[in-house]
């Protein structure tokens, strides 16, 4: 199978010389970006592009997929009753129909937004990674360990053999998918199962996803109970490493930097979460400028309240400015970098760049707006004028999964209403209230 994107208005290559091409074709063969230029031939399927930028498609490090369905039931509210009164009590009744319900319903979301590739981290992560499959979707999918258990599992034990099983069933079965393992986080493992996973994770040779440093209350915790910070204390458990993805990052000290830093550990900047949750702001600049690989990612939608990542991408942007008081920091292309070439080279995988030989994850973004023009400076309109509804076309693998801005009218109506029903459902079981459920 040969798609032809013609006449691209701009392309983002993301190339080593990070070079925006005007006026080219794409040829995409067999699910690879075959070749760049001036494109002539006959193919099986040509599409107008002369309104359309192409971007590298997104990579959005860290997020748990299938809580989209408690989206706007826990806002404005400290982390603790955040937790306590609301995301706990839902959780404890997830099966795996909520969590179908909601991974369909987020990845509808991640793809109409621009989003090629997700790391996620959560219960049932083989339901999760079905859907993924299903929909067309890479991800890197961690099955998350906690000490107190989880929905399926009521300890820290039997949650390692469940995520050593979801590993073993999934490691080299779909080029989709990568199974991973996700202890929640130093305060919730032991440093003894954080030890035992890294043991595991090196030996197999598959990625390990853990929230390192979120909160200050975190920090002092620990400090209190082991004498040592979350990042330290995941170094000296084994876990820090070059296939390790630590989400948030955002009370680190100057040597956990440095500890994140040698062990090339991928950083997953979560700022609208943070934000939010007003846990703080990480230290991003200080952290780039230590050479440590800083990526971004949206976390879950009970704390976002989206899985946008053209979103993220401003807000990272304007956000540091701001902090550091120097708008010269964070600047649009290591935004975009930070999205696309940075996590695709941690992953070794050939994603993140519109280059040939690549893997044909390409976006499309609708230009003949007004908030694109006039269209003097590529980078920076995707940064910070580009909306997720721009998105009108996107490729994984080749394939088209959105087309004209859709999955399709009648399949993004079933996921909506399936979503809508479990969501529901879920509320009832747990006693959570809601507005939509007062409506009714
Ligand atoms: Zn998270």
């Amino acid at each position: 199978m040969e798609v032809l994107l013609k006449d691209l208005r701009y392309i983002v290559t993301q190339d080593e010389d990070r070079r925006v091409l005007r006026g080219k074709d794409i040829l995409i063969k067999e699910g690879f970006i075959e070749e760049i230029g001036n494109i002539k031939g006959p193919v099986d399927e040509v599409v107008d592009c002369s309104e359309y930028v192409a971007i590298p498609g997104l990579i959005n490090t860290h997020t748990h997929v299938p809580m989209v369905l408690f989206r706007g039931v826990a806002d404005d509210i400290d982390l603790f009753p955040w937790l306590q009164e609301k995301i706990w009590p839902m959780e404890s009744k997830l099966t795996p129909y909520h969590i179908k319900a909601g991974t369909r319903l987020g990845l509808l979301e991640a793809v109409r937004t621009g989003t090629t590739t997700l790391f996620d981290m959560y219960f049932f992560e083989g339901v999760i990674a079905e859907e993924f499959v299903n929909f067309g979707v890479r991800g890197v999918l961690g099955q998350a360990i906690i000490d107190f258990g989880t929905p399926e599992c009521s300890s820290g034990e039997e949650c390692l053999k469940l995520a050593d099983n979801f590993v073993s069933t999934w490691i080299n079965k779909n080029s989709l998918v990568e199974p991973s393992y996700g202890p929640h986080a130093p305060y919730t493992v032991s440093p003894e199962r954080l030890a035992e996973i890294a043991g595991k994770s090196s030996e197999l040779g598959v990625y390990i996803q853990i929230h390192l440093a979120e909160t200050r209350k975190e920090v002092e915790d620990l400090r209190g109970k082991y004498g040592r910070g979350p990042i330290e204390l995941a170094h000296s458990s084994g876990i820090l490493g070059d296939k390790t993805v630590a989400a948030h990052v955002v009370w680190p000290s100057y040597d956990e930097m440095m500890l994140l830093s040698r062990s090339r550990t991928l950083v997953s900047h979560n700022p609208v979460s943070n934000l939010k949750l007003a846990s703080g702001i990480s230290p991003v600049p200080d952290l780039i400028s230590l050479n440590v690989i800083v990526t971004l990612g949206t976390d879950g939608a009970a704390s976002n309240n989206t899985l946008d990542m053209i979103e993220t991408m401003k807000i990272t942007a304007i956000l540091h400015k701001a902090i550091k008081g120097d708008p010269t920091v964070v600047p649009a292309q290591s935004v975009l970098d930070m999205a696309t070439i940075i996590p695709g080279e941690f992953l070794r995988w050939k994603i993140g760049r519109i280059v040939p030989g690549y893997e044909a994850d390409i976006v499309l973004l609708k230009t003949r707006v007004p908030w694109w023009t006039p269209l003097h400076s590529v980078v920076s309109h995707i940064v910070y004028s580009a909306r997720s509804t721009d998105v009108h076309y996107v490729f994984i693998a080749g394939k088209p999964i959105i087309e004209k801005g859709l999955l399709s009218s009648e399949r993004e109506e079933e996921i909506i209403c399936e979503a809508e029903k479990a969501s529901l459902d879920l509320l009832e079981r747990s006693g959570v209230s809601s507005l939509l459920k007062n409506m009714n």
